[in-house]
């Protein structure tokens, strides 16, 4: 099976590969978030290898700034400017997102600006990036986290990055869209909670939409619950061993 989105990691903040999904379009690699782990397998598989060609291009859509989604974006720059030299473009889903990011690359990992540049979700930057959703995660990123939705070869992508709710999601999520959600076998006030969830996850998967969870804290749990709702564990692109 084709999938639309494959990821280079599924996992929550504190397992080996933090959770970053990529696609690419005409040469243009995509990530979303860039967690270190990422960085790394991006490194030892090859950016044209991702991008199924000659990778011309990275784009990295940032969803919130928790170092498990952002840890590996000055990495990313400095290899993709010193080593691929190929331009990186950070997306930032609102002006205050992408001045904490500037302060990240430019002034702390001191990435040099003619290998890369931040912008700011607007309509209409690409054909493919559809909306950034404003959502509520952790109290200290109040205002700071997004999800987003994506059209990618005419599908529908809703991509809830971190959450603790669907609500902002839902106007998005329709029959015949994917839906990548977050998930967590644990309960707390910054994440979906499985068995809070469970029964909405069951009623969207029923309204035909395909459901695939990520950054899982507890995978055979959460695979547990997938199988019993009718959805799946976020595709990974290299199993580990
Ligand atoms: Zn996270
Ligand atoms: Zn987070």
């Amino acid at each position: 099976m084709k999938h639309l989105l494959r990821f280079l990691g599924r996992g929550s903040a504190f397992r080996t590969d933090n959770n970053c999904a990529f696609f690419a379009l005409d040469g243009n690699l995509v990530l979303l978030d860039c967690p270190l782990s990422a960085f790394h397998k991006l490194r030892h598989i090859g950016a044209d290898k991702l991008a199924g060609g000659k990778a011309s291009c990275i784009t990295v859509l940032v969803t919130h700034t928790h170092s498990d989604h952002t840890s590996g974006i000055g990495m990313l720059i400095h290899y993709s400017y010193f080593v691929l030299h190929i331009p990186v473009v950070v997306i930032a889903p609102s002006d205050e997102v992408a001045q904490d990011i500037r302060l990240l690359t430019d002034r702390l990992d001191g990435c040099s600006s003619d290998g890369y540049e931040i912008k700011t979700f607007e309509k209409g930057l690409y054909s493919w990036l559809t909306a950034a959703v404003p959502t509520c995660h952790s109290q200290q990123l109040d205002g700071r986290c997004f999800g987003w939705i994506l059209d990618i070869e005419g599908k529908r992508v809703v991509y809830t990055g971190d959450t603790n709710t669907l609500e902002p999601f839902m106007p998005y999520i329709c029959k015949g869209c994917l839906l990548y959600t977050e998930v967590s076998a644990f309960d707390s006030p910054v994440h979906l909670y499985i068995e809070k969830f469970a029964p909405q996850f069951k009623n969207i998967v029923q309204e035909g939409v395909e459901v695939y969870f990520m950054h899982l804290d507890d995978d055979e749990a959460l695979e547990q619950a997938a199988q019993q709702i009718g959805a799946q564990l976020a595709p990974l692109y290299i199993r580990n061993k």
